[in-house]
């Protein structure tokens, strides 16, 4: 039984057979073949070590010439690796005796061999446990090019285990069999934790290796509430995460009735509770689950999926089936945030940039990318003839972004006009506040917008230069730091002398340890993954506003992380006790 502490990514208990995800997309699940397979499986495993040999020889004559012979010695330690008569009897062992595919065969034994190195004293040895992890990796490409499994298509209840998932990979998942992740990488707010929550599955982050340390194939229990993995867990741990996971959905169904009541405080303040969503269809479970609207459509996840930006009528159709989900609920549609993590294909070809996150993203990349930005904003207002659409624009940290992007709105509301393409003509446009810059100016921003939504993800790696996706300085990463705090203060001021609605749509907004909060701040409406709603309309529905202002006075005068979350976790209890 292996048992590791990661970060709680999202909340409920999975029990699955373990499924790892190479970077990759390998997916190499333990599974027996017919005695009559096993021939033609030791010849894929000879054939692909063979090709990686002849690779790795072509690599050495390319690194001698480019690096000398010292370097190139490197590639000495591969192919003794490869041609070594044990390691391809171990592997045929394995497929005969256990009737293994090769793929499954040669991870198993190349798994042993980095334990085993990983184990011995020699500082030689234990360097050399990359050089296996880079082995096995190539030879899996060659076994798995003949015979790659489909990610998109289990037929089994499956937890995935992977390094990192990216968004475009997460956009690929069939959804209905994945009930759990395990990932070494991320915090909070990476977008693969953010997407976990959408989807109500139990995820840990931030497991460091936790690809090595399970081979894949084992039972393994994922507790996304505090954040533990455990893997072949013995009958006893099994049986109490059993019972945790019944308690868990217990308190699910408990807040079921919820749903239908109104999001009002017991003083009477109404809060506008609304979700969050990255394909058209969210629009619909997230409205029936008792969004009042969506005030965060990812857009860019359309684009993630496809090689190529989608068409104007592609994009249309799919904002049209948004609109249509969303009942007419009101729609936010953001313009595409793409950059930083969330790639699409053809943008890794235009260029690399050092520092993704301060680079070309977001409304940056679209205002360098006109043509493309044109037609986005066409399928937007098109669709709005359908709904109640808001367009909203991400990561503004100028006002001359801000009016330039609001000009080209302007510019293509003529074209659609001169064309006579009907298009919602009122479109109420509103931006993120995303950076400290943004939130600095407010003032300067409010006048010139219909709506603002503070984004806590951004905001909070931005102002404490802490990068959200790292799981090394999570602990620094804190949405409730006092220096965070105050920029919403000031954000939620600015929009209030301009009468500019506001609305917070950061993680921040469904977890209910902030609800008071972010009530006692000012804000009136929170946009969240859809899961969260309930939990977070429960805190509104038994606090007070006048005790929520009286949270924020108080926590507004801390000076430090810790004491903010301490006396919030406080003031929580003695919510939750008095409710019982
Ligand atoms: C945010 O930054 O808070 C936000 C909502 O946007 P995203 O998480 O998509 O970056
Ligand atoms: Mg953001």
């Amino acid at each position: 039984m292996i048992q590791k502490k990661g970060i709680g990514a999202s909340p409920g208990v999975a029990i699955a057979t373990a499924l790892i995800l190479d970077t990759e997309e390998f997916r190499i699940p333990r599974r027996t073949i017919d005695a009559a397979q096993t021939p033609h499986e030791i010849r894929v495993l000879e054939a692909s070590l063979a090709a990686s040999c002849e690779e790795v020889k072509a690599l050495r004559v390319a690194a001698t010439r480019k690096l000398g012979e010292k370097t190139a010695e490197i590639f000495a330690f591969h192919l003794a690796i490869l041609t070594d008569k044990r390691l391809r009897n171990s592997v045929v062992d394995l497929i005969e005796k256990y009737r293994y595919p090769a793929a499954y065969a040669f991870g198993q034994e190349m798994n042993r061999r980095q334990r085993e190195f990983r184990a011995v004293a020699d500082v030689y040895l234990k360097e050399r446990v990359r050089d296996l992890y880079d082995i096995e990796k190539r030879v899996l490409r060659h076994i798995l090019g003949r015979a790659r499994e489909d990610i998109r298509n289990l037929t089994q209840p499956v937890i995935i285990v992977a390094h990192d998932v990216t968004p475009s990979q997460a956009v690929t998942f069939d959804r209905e069999h994945i009930l759990g992740f395990a990932i070494n990488v991320g915090g909070q707010t990476s977008h693969m934790s953010i997407i976990a929550r959408m989807l109500g599955i139990p995820a840990v982050v931030g497991l460091n290796d936790i690809t090595s340390d399970i081979t894949g194939g084992e039972t393994i229990v994922v507790d996304g509430t505090n954040g533990v993995v455990i893997a072949d867990p013995d009958g006893g741990t099994l049986a109490r995460f059993r019972q945790q996971q019944l308690a868990y959905k217990a308190h699910v169904a408990e807040l079921a009735p919820l749903r239908d009541q109104p999001a009002v405080t017991l003083d009477g303040q109404t809060i506008t509770l609304q979700a969050n969503i990255e394909l058209a269809e969210e629009a619909r479970t997230a409205i029936d689950g008792g969004a009042e609207g969506i005030g965060l459509y990812r857009t860019e996840f359309l684009f993630l999926a496809n090689e190529r930006p989608p068409t104007e009528e592609q994009q249309y159709e799919v904002f049209r089936g948004a609109v249509r989900h969303a009942q007419g609920r009101p729609l936010t549609l953001r313009t595409i945030d793409l950059g930083a993590d969330k790639m699409m294909r053809s943008m890794r070809a235009e260029g690399h940039d050092a520092n993704p996150t301060l680079g070309l993203r977001s409304l940056r990349y679209c205002l360098q990318h006109l043509d493309m930005f044109k037609t986005h904003l066409r399928a937007m207002l098109r669709a709005a003839v359908d709904g109640d659409v808001r367009i909203m624009f991400p990561m503004i940290t100028t006002v001359i972004e801000l009016r330039q992007a609001m000009s080209i709105v302007s510019d293509v509301k003529e074209d659609l006009e001169e064309e006579g393409v009907p298009f919602g003509a009122h479109v109420p446009l509103g931006m993120m506040v995303e950076t400290p810059a943004a939130a600095l100016l407010m003032s300067s921003f409010a006048r010139h917008v219909d709506f603002v939504s503070i984004g806590t993800n951004d905001l909070t790696q931005y102002t404490l230069a802490v990068d959200r996706g790292n799981e090394r300085v999570a602990h620094l990463y804190a949405s409730h730091s006092p220096a965070v705090l105050r920029l919403i203060r000031e954000i939620i001021k600015g929009c209030k002398r301009f009468k500019t609605s506001v609305s917070l749509c950061g993680e921040m907004a469904g977890a209910r340890i902030y609800t008071q909060l972010l009530l006692g701040l000012g804000l009136r409406q929170l946009s969240m993954a859809a899961p969260e709603l309930l939990e977070v309309k429960q805190v509104i529905r038994s606090t007070r506003i006048s005790d929520c202002e009286a949270i924020a006075r108080k926590v507004l005068r801390f000076d430090a992380d810790r004491q903010v979350l301490n006396y919030l976790r406080e003031q929580l209890d003695m919510l939750d006790g008095s409710a019982e």
